[in-house]
């Protein structure tokens, strides 16, 4: 994950519980990308130190396990730029131009110079970071997975130019977020639509009550239908069942008004967010606990990696 702000709804639903779940089933490796987070915020780096605990701290909050599963900060394993640096070696140049993400990038940071060796590199950085740990599996969302691919052709070459050191890793596909931002666009920082785990419950509010709703009911009179409803999407996932098929019902028979039922989310999405809140607030008193745990998980990454770059020096004989 990239430290590039505070994480928000978007990142717990589409991602986060996830990982939540992996971690019962796989040996799991989840890291603070720092380095890539670099390759866009390169020219206000600060984001990335004042962000980074906080992100460690939402993932412990929301249920990640750092006993369970190996917590680190990519730019901590300087093994990650060694094993870059040799990919870059490896990779044919129109492997990276052509990856769908990157062109869509360019299109979409217009406000940030992203024209840079680096930016352009940022899948040979991902692939080294995958590889490092010899992954068979990459959870990603749907729009990700050209990455991945990227990387699976990266090890492929690299096993054919100096025999089979690393795994072709698969992609294992997360469902993607439900949850759209207040103004029903994706959930992002840079759109400023997003709710956040660490939002205070009167910001809640306020953000929730702007929520743009079904486009086509203008006055309450008006029938709505939930089914494009992002407001309703909310509910499914913090109101219980029994409430969530009244709401559908008494919108679509316009007994209920957009204010009453976005009040009534609000405050289920505050309560559903209480536990999450009340671990955070916990962590964020402790923050040497905090850091000796990325600490522990950098030393757990750290050794891997080390053993990983000795067979590669030895397969690249360098
Ligand atoms: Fe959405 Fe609720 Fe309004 Fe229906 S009543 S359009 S579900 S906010």
């Amino acid at each position: 994950m990239r430290p590039t702000g505070r994480i928000h709804l978007g990142h717990l639903h589409g991602a986060l519980l996830n990982w939540k779940k992996l971690q019962e089933e796989y040996k799991c490796f989840y890291f603070i990308a720092d380095w890539h987070a670099l390759t866009s915020e390169y020219a206000h780096p600060e984001i990335i130190r004042e962000t980074t605990y906080d992100i460690v701290i939402d993932w412990i909050s929301v249920g990640l396990d750092p006993e369970v599963s190996t917590f680190f900060i990519q730019s901590q394993i300087k093994e990650h730029s060694e094993l870059h640096l040799i990919f870059s070696m490896i990779t044919p140049l129109p492997w990276l131009e052509r990856n769908p993400t990157y062109k869509e990038q360019l299109q979409e940071l217009t406000h940030k110079n992203v024209y840079t060796y680096g930016f352009l590199g940022y899948p040979v950085l991902q692939a080294a970071d995958i590889l490092m740990y010899k992954a068979n599996g990459v959870p990603v969302g749907e729009d990700q997975a050209p990455h991945v691919e990227l990387t699976r052709e990266i090890a492929r070459r690299f096993n054919h130019l100096y025999g089979e050191v690393f795994p072709v890793p698969d992609v294992i596909l997360t469902p993607t977020a439900k949850l759209l931002g207040t103004d029903r666009r994706k959930m992002s920082k840079s759109y400023d639509n997003a709710i956040y785990i660490s939002d205070a419950d009167e910001v809640i509010d306020d953000k929730v009550g702007q929520m743009i709703t079904d486009p086509q009911r203008a006055r309450i009179k008006d029938p709505g239908d939930p089914d494009i409803c992002n407001v309703f999407s909310f509910h499914e996932i913090y109101t219980d069942s029994e409430t969530v098929e009244k709401i559908s019902g008494e919108c679509r028979s316009a007994d209920i008004g957009c204010v009453d039922c976005k009040k009534l989310m609000a405050a289920n999405l505050k309560k559903g967010l209480e536990p999450i809140k009340a671990k955070r607030k916990g962590l964020k008193s402790n923050i040497q606990k905090v850091r000796e745990i990325v600490e522990d998980g950098n030393k757990r990454a750290r050794a891997i990696a080390r053993e990983t770059m000795a067979e590669v020096r030895e397969a690249v004989k360098i």
